[in-house]
């Protein structure tokens, strides 16, 4: 059955361990593209331009937002983050699934303009471990940190918005547990439309004696 990819979305509480576990699932399978977003906020240590982010200013960014360029984008923490339009067209039209990392008021702009699209939440197996989870990244002062802990509350509030909901405990457990959902879930007729309509037409050649 040829298909279109799936349009996913992973998002999660800051510390749950999405970026990590989306290079294991990318390193293992070849049907999966993930969407490089742009963002105002700076560069954290080490990271790179077009491969975590695109970084960009406000300005820039709006303009982008005014020609239509961004899929969905939500201000996070005092900075904007947006999903780049034609990449994700691009490669979901080329039959890979489309992970798109993205906090929750993006996630819901897409479920909203993509129904068939899968969200997909991914949490640490407890409150305490995702606190000591984000002391030890280090990277971040005490005052970000306890910012991200109360955005990961008001978060907690959306979990029931998603399709499913996965914890992140064993690494490997965890792409696994991905990959069957993400195999599932092409099987709902939601996303197998194409296919559906094709059947039917050839049914009716049938029915109608044209075959
Ligand atoms: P961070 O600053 O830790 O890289 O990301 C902060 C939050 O922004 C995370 O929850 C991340 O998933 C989310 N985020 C990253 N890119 C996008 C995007 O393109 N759109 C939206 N809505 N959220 C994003």
């Amino acid at each position: 059955m040829e298909q279109k990819g799936i349009l996913m979305v992973l998002s999660g509480f800051s510390g749950a361990g999405k970026g990590t576990l989306i290079k294991e699932l990318l390193k293992k399978y070849d049907h999966y593209a993930l969407s490089v977003s742009m963002t105002t906020r700076s560069p954290r240590e080490g990271e790179r331009e077009g491969v975590e982010y695109f970084f960009t200013d406000r300005e820039h960014f709006e303009e982008t937002i005014r020609r239509d360029g961004l899929l969905e984008y939500a201000s996070y923490c005092g900075n904007y983050y947006g999903t780049p339009r034609a990449y994700v067209e691009e490669q979901l039209a080329a039959g890979n699934n489309v992970i798109l990392e993205i906090e929750i008021q993006g996630a819901l702009k897409i479920k909203e303009r993509f129904p068939e699209s899968l969200l997909i939440f991914v949490t640490p197996p407890s409150g305490a471990e995702l606190k000591a989870r984000l002391e030890r990244r280090g990277t971040e002062s005490a005052e970000v940190i306890a910012r991200r802990l109360s955005r990961a509350y008001e978060e907690a509030e959306g979990i029931e918005a998603y399709d499913y909901v996965v914890v992140n405990d064993s690494l490997d457990a965890c792409v696994e547990e991905l990959e069957q959902l993400v195999a599932a879930a092409r099987r709902a007729p939601v996303r197998c439309g194409a296919w559906i309509r094709e059947i039917r037409e050839e049914l009716k050649g049938f029915v109608k004696g044209e075959k």
